[in-house]
């Protein structure tokens, strides 16, 4: 990405440098932003990158994909009045002049060995961070190419995927990560194997199956789940086809965008809520107007048919009543507003849980929300495995996700379990 420097300078010269640092206190990493800002307005980009890299190792990664608004600038003083200071922007600038003029120096080999299954933001984090510490790190990844969740869970026209590898290749990888692709746990790769081969063995393969709305008719072949499709690629032909999403976080925009881009004639976004409520990202949902997606709000949908080849909803109106705790208003289905609507396609992007089967091969504690049990150093109910990122139930963002991967490291080297 180009830069106008004195842009940049102007969004930098733009934040008041708080004391309190509110900005940093939204940032699922602490990110210190008062102080890496200044550093961009005294022209000190390489200080500021040091200053970012304390407490993340996705820059410019994070800059772009971030829920900046309900983050570091949704604390923003600025905001309290006016526009916040446009935070995302700035941290994508510093790390895109890393990546141009930044080197990045690694520590000495150790023997300490630690496998790490899953590469998506908890992963590469911890694996960043402990070989930067001397760990030797086998990083296990089960597609072909390292990312997880930001190759294959985020579309292309929202993160660019040379920027991704490149930043892979400059910044994360380094001679004490071995890396293996095409390694899936239950299939070629065995968890008491490696516990065997190494001191540590964290766990960090996601939870990205499609969660279901248990409605009847969702066994049907055409109702998809929006993270599969996403992760893997695997569409059918959309092309000149009618397809409701259903759902209001980002998956559903990513995902209806993508269809759209595919050739579908008619995306429609169904939400049970009102669209002040979503989920998703204000830009994410502007994009996706802009593209053609439609939105049908306060609607739910309480059947899926099948007959004689006519594929349809059938929905209902909903309102939304006040909940007795001062939480977000919760829909209620409205007697007699039943509708139908034609589709060829639905999709589900309600959230997303984790691989039931291949928790049970695994055999560890679980939570009572069905993730992976951890202590308060990501310690499961076994003391040679650790686990981090979304299999642990965290709030499915990538800062939220590095964040684990980040303190389970420091906690890995503070207590140096590796010689235990
Ligand atoms: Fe700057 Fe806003 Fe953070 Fe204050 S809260 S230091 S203005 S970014």
């Amino acid at each position: 990405m180009e830069y106008n420097l004195e842009e940049i300078k102007e969004k930098a010269e733009y934040c008041l440098n708080c004391k309190t640092k509110p900005c940093t206190t939204g940032c699922p990493l602490q990110n210190n932003i008062p102080d890496f800002i200044n550093c961009i307005k005294e022209e000190k980009y390489e200080k500021a990158f040091e200053i970012l890299s304390g407490t993340t190792v996705f820059e410019p990664i994070c800059g772009r994909i971030c829920p900046h608004k309900s983050q570091c600038e949704g604390k923003c003083v600025r905001g309290i009045k006016g526009e916040s200071v446009k935070i995302g922007d700035l941290e994508t600038f510093v790390g895109d002049y890393a990546l141009k003029y930044i080197n990045n120096n690694i520590s000495q080999i150790s023997n300490k060995k630690i496998a790490v299954i899953g590469s998506g933001p908890a992963g590469l984090a911890c694996s960043y961070y402990l070989s930067q510490n001397g760990y030797k790190v086998a990083l296990y990844e089960k597609h072909s190419k390292l990312g997880g969740l930001l190759r294959y869970g985020i579309p292309d026209f929202r993160l660019d995927k040379v920027l991704l590898d490149n930043w892979l290749e400059k910044f994360i990888l380094n001679k004490n990560i071995q890396v293996y692709t095409n390694m899936e746990l239950g299939k070629n790769l065995n968890l008491d194997e490696l516990k065997e081969k190494n001191d540590v063995v964290i766990l960090a393969f996601g939870a990205n199956v499609s969660n279901k709305m248990g409605i009847e008719g969702e066994e049907n072949i055409f109702v998809l789940g929006g993270n599969e499709l996403l992760e893997y690629g695997k569409m059918p032909d959309f092309q000149g086809k009618k397809v409701a999403i259903v759902g209001g976080g980002n998956v559903a925009m990513d995902v209806s965008r993508t269809i759209k881009k595919k050739g579908a004639e008619k995306v429609i976004i169904v939400y049970r809520r009102a669209e002040e409520q979503m989920p998703a990202e204000r830009k994410e949902i502007e994009d996706a107007k802009k593209e053609g997606i439609e939105f049908l709000f306060q609607t739910n949908i309480i059947n899926i048919l099948n007959e004689e080849n006519k594929r349809r909803l059938e929905c209902v109106k909903t309102k939304l009543l006040e909940s007795e705790n001062g939480e977000r208003k919760y829909p209620v289905n409205i007697d007699g507003s039943n509708f139908m609507m034609n589709v060829d396609y639905v999709v589900m992007a309600l959230g997303s849980g984790p691989n039931k089967e291949l928790l049970e091969n695994v055999k560890l504690n679980l939570n009572k929300w069905g993730y992976i049990d951890v202590d308060e150093n990501y310690k499961t109910s076994d003391k040679k495995v650790y686990a981090i990122g979304d299999i642990i139930g965290t709030k499915k963002t990538v800062a939220w996700a590095a964040k684990t991967g980040f303190d389970c490291a420091k906690n890995i080297i503070n207590i140096n379990v590796a010689d235990k």
